[in-house]
């Protein structure tokens, strides 16, 4: 007979796919420390890493241009989809807290910004943290809304995604993530959007 293992069953991963964003300070060096970071986390093991790419702001036009990648880690699914994805947002915070992230307001400057695009097949939206954790003040309306939902009009987030899973379609979306991507570059041009890296070991090559 064989005996089950006391204890919960071990959960299969999540592979979880993390925006990069910085264009305050060396954002090169920036995204090369927080992807150093991402891969630090505890039950965290980095998949993927895209291209690294110079990208023309959005929303707010006056700011310098950004530098723009996207990670795909598997991370630890927590009891549930809610509660899984609320520890890595958490995770995320904690590291641009770290990194230096002053309150400037939505899509002003920032050292470094870390969004969730994607946690698995899940489509989540929680209003409130379930044990009452809070956030960044102000945003509560918003807590936690996966897939992000920007990331189908942004060509900075689309591209670099793309570089990983271009195939994939995510929930709620009706077209894949390279053609989500192509359909911006045409809308955005081709000059919003340029390679500057390719991930090479340590960090990206120039
Ligand atoms: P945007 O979400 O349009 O990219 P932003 O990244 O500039 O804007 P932040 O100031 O970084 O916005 O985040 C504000 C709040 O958005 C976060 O504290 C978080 O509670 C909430 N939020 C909701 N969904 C997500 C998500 N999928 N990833 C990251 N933050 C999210
Ligand atoms: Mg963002
Ligand atoms: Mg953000």
């Amino acid at each position: 007979m064989i005996t089950p293992p006391a204890g919960p069953a071990p959960r299969i991963p999540v592979r979880a796919h993390v925006g990069l964003g910085a264009n305050v300070g060396d954002a090169r060096q920036t995204l090369v420390a927080a992807v150093h970071a991402l891969a630090a986390l505890p039950g965290a093991r980095l998949a993927a890493i895209s291209r690294l790419y110079l990208t023309r702001p959005v929303g707010v036009a006056d700011q310098p241009e950004f530098h723009n990648a996207v990670v795909a880690l598997d991370v630890p699914a927590g009891p549930d989809p809610e509660r899984g994805a609320l520890a890595l947002l958490l995770a995320l915070k904690g590291i641009e807290r770290a990194f230096g992230r002053q309150r400037r307001g939505r899509w002003g400057p920032r050292e470094l910004d870390l969004d969730l695009l994607l946690f698995g097949d899940e489509r989540i939206s929680v209003e409130r943290p379930p044990d009452g954790m809070s956030l960044d003040p102000g945003h509560r309306d918003r807590l936690l809304v996966v897939p992000h939902p920007e990331a189908r009009d942004r060509l900075f987030v689309l591209a670099p995604l793309a570089d990983l899973a271009p195939d994939l379609v995510p929930p709620g979306w009706d077209e894949t993530v390279a053609v989500a991507r192509d359909r911006r570059l045409v809308a955005e041009g081709p000059g919003a959007v340029q390679v500057v890296g390719e991930w090479a070991g340590e960090a990206w090559s120039a």
